[in-house]
């Protein structure tokens, strides 16, 4: 059994799997209508300490979760600080445009198969289509064989093209070096093999890490409640 959140926490959360259900396509997603206040509820009683650590865009995650949360989008390429302030922590992918059309090329004959075109990463996924795993993962390692730049991110059922650097880990330090953060309790919630560094990084710093499935039972459900204080 859990304990319940310590108010002296600095908490820190993923979105799809964690705060909410993953769906068919990452559009079709649900938020439930309380979770954005609710939201905002716990990062008051934090002291403004709550931020969004997520593989979404930044504007994806305003239009999900409301305008403003210090977020940490696509995987921490960009973060948004508790004043609003943006820093980039990576350069878009050098040959986007190039693997972009590579990509619509080859998925026309896979249906189900989706290209996600981030600010600075590609995502190919393949929930709908899993049959095509194969066949992408050739193609992505195809793509970026030799390329400085650019790193393959493997995640539920979807191959993402990012820049080298900016991670939730790395984002997660970031954002416990300042205010509202600093000497607080680094807590973080997340789902994916993309997130087991944020949790390493959130015990490594004296807090928790928390996964969906070993401490929620996987239900975003128990999360969400979890998280109101
Ligand atoms: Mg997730």
């Amino acid at each position: 059994m859990l304990p319940a959140l310590n108010p002296n926490s600095a908490l820190f959360l993923d979105i799809d799997g964690t705060l909410i259900d993953l769906a068919a396509t990452p559009q079709s997603v649900e938020v439930p209508l309380a979770l954005p206040a609710q939201l905002r509820q716990t990062q008051a009683k934090l002291n403004g300490a709550l931020a969004i650590l997520s593989g979404r865009k930044l504007a994806d995650i305003d239009r999900l979760l409301g305008p403003g949360l210090p977020s940490a989008a696509e995987h921490g390429a960009i973060l948004r600080d508790a004043s609003g302030k943006l820093t980039q922590q990576v350069q878009r992918l050098a040959s986007y445009d190039k693997w972009l059309k590579t990509l619509q090329a080859e998925i026309i004959d896979m249906p189900g198969v989706l290209i996600e075109e981030k600010e600075f990463s590609l995502v190919v996924h393949y929930r709908q289509a899993p049959k095509f795993e194969a066949e992408l993962s050739q193609l992505v390692d195809h793509l970026i064989g030799g390329s400085e730049d650019a790193v393959l991110m493997l995640a539920h059922c979807a191959f993402e093209l990012k820049p080298r650097g900016g991670n939730k880990a790395d984002a997660l330090a970031w954002f416990m070096q300042q205010p509202p953060f600093s000497g607080r309790i680094p807590v973080f919630i997340g789902d994916d093999i993309t997130d087991e560094p944020a949790i390493e990084k959130a015990i490594e710093l004296g807090g928790i890490g928390l996964h969906v499935a070993r401490d929620f039972a996987g239900q975003t459900q128990a999360v969400r409640d979890w998280v109101i204080l």
